[in-house]
């Protein structure tokens, strides 16, 4: 089934007409002149609300289009008028890279979650690669679940991973729980996550054809005659045909260009009639010239739909400042007129792309190259004595600082936003807003990140909107709010990220997460108020059923 085919199960409104006061349990009673919740014919729409959660079961009771004042409810009820910030429903963001095990000093459950947390995220999806063990096996995502038991401040699921030779765990993995699967096209940058080749693809799709998951794609590949022969991608190999100085960030976009993305997407369409009921799915769509295949192959009736990230919206290559490898990621970010495609696609009313996601994939400073003034923005470490590579090498600082500064091949690939994103996209959208219209209304950053990355990874019966009966997880939104992204905001565990400095527009709040605030701006115990303090975020590992 398409995802947008996917049945409403929960319609709005509900049958609670009355407020639920008779009851003996105390409710928790959120209201706002201003929310994101459903009309009666199933729109989204910004009206006042009341929302009634029960704190025994953290979900949502019954949504009002109105305000009702606190003496509608009984005198032992949490109720906390919001007015005039906005309540949505918790951002799903469904391409995470939390890194633990094994890459823990990278990103963990711990720090991802929390920066999740603070930035209205109440659901996280782990990518299957860089952690070590990879979520390519069962024992693997018991390694992960083990390693994230405890420790999360979000609700977190996980996807499984598509390497050479693991054909035979994928059934098993979608019977335990994971959300969908990834394989890369080209070299993913770490060892133990290789590429798979198309007989991979093929064996791949014909195990899962029947299966209620989602295949998805990292969509770059070499095409067989080019003169950009790519640059082993994150490892330090340069590439074989450079056209400019290694720091220069024009010379490493001119070695991943459009065609990468479009031979890859060609690569998936090639084989997707192996698969005709199995929704495929390209991550962090970067180039606007895919989009034309994309369209067409929808139009056909393929199953596929694209995902474009925070980055590629707010971020252009005119702008990277050479040695800048904060914005190093892969595919890259390109300039300001591809920008604006992905814009204009997000404004069709078929567009390919579906959801807008992080891809949060940090690591430490030392294996981004920052060159000296921007180590030093990022709270600049002392060069350790050893350094770990990528892949578990072992370094000395003598030999760490002959690598070039600011060397974009040599740099890891990946941006650190988790937590970030519904302010990047709000400013950007209110930016762009003409007089007469604004390119993303609130509504649809809500159906872009929550309800849209809900239904991706089979959660729309749980997550992604406010409605009766779904898990109550808010996100309380300041939307006039400016603020400067300082290091504080960065809650994430390296605070290295291309929108350290930048200006913002739109706040989070507070953030709950089943019934419970989690987060609450300028509130004790370092903003983070869940029990007593502790994490109440739980592992998503309940099988896929759509
Ligand atoms: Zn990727
Ligand atoms: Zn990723």
């Amino acid at each position: 089934m398409a995802l947008h085919d996917i049945p409403n199960p929960f319609p709005y409104p509900t049958p609670a007409h009355t407020p639920p006061n008779e009851s003996n349990i105390p409710l928790t009673v959120l209201v706002s002149s201003r929310a994101v919740i459903y009309d009666q014919d199933n729109n989204l729409v910004v009206s006042p609300a009341t929302i009634s959660i029960s704190p025994q079961s953290g979900t949502i009771l019954s949504i009002l289009p109105t305000v009702l004042p606190a003496s509608s409810f009984p005198p032992n009820t949490t109720y906390i008028d919001h007015t005039p910030h906005l309540l949505l429903p918790g951002l799903v963001d469904a391409h995470v890279h939390l890194n633990e095990p094994g890459r823990t000093e990278w990103e963990g459950f711990n720090t991802g979650t929390r920066a999740a947390a603070s930035g209205g995220v109440t659901t996280v999806i782990d990518m299957p690669l860089n952690a070590i063990p990879p979520t390519t096996t069962v024992s693997g995502l018991q390694e992960k679940i083990k390693a994230a038991e405890g420790q999360c401040w979000v609700d977190v699921g996980f996807y499984g991973g598509v390497i050479p030779g693991n054909a035979h765990e994928l059934l098993p993995l979608v019977e335990a729980g994971v959300r969908g699967f990834k394989g890369f096209l080209i070299e993913s940058g770490v060892d133990e996550f290789p590429a798979v080749s198309s007989s991979d693809i093929a064996l791949a799709m014909t195990t899962l054809a029947n299966s209620p998951t989602t295949l998805m794609f990292h969509a770059e590949m070499i095409p067989p005659i080019t003169d950009s022969v790519g640059d082993d991608v994150q490892k330090s190999l340069p590439p074989l045909a450079p056209t400019g100085p290694l720091t220069s960030y024009s010379t490493f976009l001119s070695s991943r260009p459009p065609a990468f993305e479009t031979y890859a997407i060609e690569e998936v369409l090639s084989l997707a009639h192996l698969a005709p009921n199995l929704p495929l799915h390209i991550v962090h769509l970067s180039a606007i010239q895919a989009i034309p295949l994309l369209r067409e192959a929808r139009n056909r009736g393929v199953k596929i739909t694209a995902e474009t990230c925070f980055h590629y919206l707010a971020l252009a290559s005119e702008d990277v400042a050479d040695g800048d490898t904060r914005h190093k990621c892969c595919p890259p970010i390109r300039n300001s007129i591809n920008r604006i495609g992905l814009w204009n696609e997000l404004s069709h009313p078929d567009s390919v792309i579906q959801t807008i996601v992080s891809d949060h994939s940090p690591c430490t400073p030392e294996l981004k190259l920052l060159p000296e003034h921007l180590s030093h923005l990022c709270g600049g470490r002392i060069t350790p004595d050893e350094i770990i590579g990528v892949n578990g090498e072992v370094l000395t600082k003598e030999e760490a600082e002959e690598k070039e500064k600011g060397d974009f091949f040599a740099s890891w690939g990946g941006i650190s936003s988790v937590g970030l994103g519904l302010p990047i996209l709000w400013t950007e959208a209110t930016a762009r807003s003409s007089s007469t219209k604004a390119p993303l209304a609130i509504t649809d950053v809500v159906r872009l990140c929550a309800v849209n990355t809900a239904k991706q990874v089979g959660l729309s019966h749980r997550k992604g909107a406010l409605r009766p009966g779904l898990d109550a997880d808010i996100c309380v939104f300041d939307d006039g709010k400016e603020w400067r992204v300082g290091r504080e905001a960065m809650l994430f565990r390296n605070k290295v990220s291309p929108y350290q400095g930048k200006i913002m527009r739109g706040q989070v709040k507070e953030t709950w997460v089943r019934g419970q605030k989690v987060f609450e701006r300028e509130g004790g115990n370092g903003e983070f108020v869940g029990k007593g303090g502790m994490p109440v975020g739980r592992l998503i590992l309940e099988r896929r059923r759509v």
